[in-house]
């Protein structure tokens, strides 16, 4: 975990959030890097969960909402994680976290009594004595509830039908750790999948697969289910698809059964209907719910552990980043083989901007020897390194060196393209 943290925060990937201030606990900025690598798996996520399915309705709603929309989801009564506090050195835990619920495990004192405390951030809307008392959003989720109407007016769609959406949700987390697995304010991916109740394990099935799929496009190393027992308030079944962190085995992601939950306590609640017309049966019914829903920094940090690589090559120990092409933030590098001959400079430009169009992750290189621009692009998963040397002014062929074999091959800059 730390050789990733490090590498991370030294390579541009993730820096503590605030850091020139001593940070924010539970915040995590990302840097050109990792910002490429997060955009590049979410969308690799809509291609796949929106884009490739049948009538899937994309969504951005809003982060603040009326507060009302979370007295009716159970949030503003039952988000809560039980806090116990340390008597001795005052530090705080979530208790179901603890082996040991009465010691504290930092100095050993004695843990007091636990306290449900609301993971929910609250904010003020508004102005003066006009302001209301909301929330910023604890999931995506119930954007997406709370425009099921508006989606069915506008658009009619038959069952099943999904509506996805990818967004930042907040949760003030008693103990945020483990670099970016447990923060304060995060992505997911979430998808809300309506469908008739006699077929929910049906469904359940396909969206566990695809999960499973989704985990290997992106080179996540193995996913766990674990079929959960102890269900939230709004479940019938729900599945954790699980991964091997360093520091243990923990959740990854979520499938769940949500029932007609939160269709039907919305509708109490609101007012509005949010039934939909079964024309066959010629009935309102209320759909069920399946969720796969992904959190994007989990999987951002699931990638990187499974991609963190050291091994030997020309006898030299290295590290690199296996990441899959697709998601890699960095396509391929060109390098002129001397930065101070003025005719390889100028080939290599040439090639560089006629890739570029194609390829806008491509970067420019000239700097120190060719083995050390090798390193750095492996270190950051770079999957192809192309080098411009005396032989090209010749024949027009570059070399391009595999980042995970080393191996290079001489390829004719007219089929650079097809080859990348
Ligand atoms: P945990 O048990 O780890 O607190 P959860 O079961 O409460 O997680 P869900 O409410 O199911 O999580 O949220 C869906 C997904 O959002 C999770 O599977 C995870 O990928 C992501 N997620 C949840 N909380 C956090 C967090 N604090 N930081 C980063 N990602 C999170």
């Amino acid at each position: 975990m730390e050789a990733v943290v490090s590498l991370a925060k030294r390579r541009g990937f993730i820096f503590p959030g605030s850091e020139i201030y001593g940070g924010l606990s539970g915040t995590w900025d990302y840097g050109p890097l990792g910002l490429a690598l997060k955009n590049n798996i979410k969308k690799l996520w809509w291609k796949m969960f929106v884009e490739e399915q049948e009538a899937i309705y994309g969504l951005d709603a809003a982060i603040l909402m009326n507060p009302k929309v979370w007295e009716a989801s159970g949030h503003a009564s039952g988000f809560t994680d039980p806090l116990v506090e340390c008597e001795k050195c005052q530090h705080r835990f979530r208790e179901d976290q603890l082996e040991d619920k009465k010691k504290c495990p930092d100095c050993g004192g004695k843990l007091g009594e636990a306290k449900q405390f609301n993971m929910m951030f609250e904010t003020k809307v508004g102005v003066g004595e006009g302001a209301i008392n909301s929330y910023l959003r604890p999931e995506t989720a119930q954007g997406i509830f709370a425009n099921f109407k508006n989606i069915i007016d506008c658009f009619h769609p038959r069952l099943p039908f999904g509506i996805a959406q990818i967004g930042k949700a907040f949760r003030n987390e008693i103990a945020p750790r483990d670099f970016i697995f447990r923060q304060r304010e995060f992505e997911q991916m979430e998808l809300e999948y309506f469908v008739p109740e006699g077929e929910w394990e049906k469904h359940f099935e396909k969206w566990r697969n695809l999960m499973k799929d989704f985990a290997e496009a992106v080179g996540i190393d193995g996913v766990y289910e674990n079929d959960k027992e102890d269900l939230a308030h709004y479940s019938k079944k729900t599945i954790d698809f699980e991964f091997e962190y360093p520091f243990g085995r923990n959740e990854l992601w979520g499938l769940a059964y949500r029932t007609d939950f939160d269709l039907r306590a919305h509708s109490v609640s609101s007012g509005a209907d949010l039934s939909y017309m079964d024309e066959e049966a010629s009935e309102k019914i209320v759909p069920h719910v399946i969720e796969p829903s992904l959190g994007v920094d989990r999987t951002v940090l699931a990638v990187l552990l499974s991609a963190y690589t050291e091994d030997e090559l020309g006898g030299e120990k290295r590290v690199y980043l296996k990441l899959p092409q697709t998601i890699a933030p960095i396509r391929a590098a060109v390098f002129p083989l001397l930065k101070n001959k003025e005719e390889l400079v100028k080939k290599a430009r040439e090639v560089f901007e006629s890739l570029k169009t194609d390829f806008p992750n491509i970067v420019w290189d000239d700097n120190g020897n060719i083995g050390k621009r090798y390193r750095r692009q492996d270190e950051i998963g770079t999957p192809s390194c192309i080098t411009i040397d005396f032989d090209t002014l010749e024949d027009d062929t570059v070399t391009v060196r595999d980042r995970d074999t080393g191996e290079q091959r001489r390829v004719a800059i007219a089929d650079l393209k097809a080859t990348l």
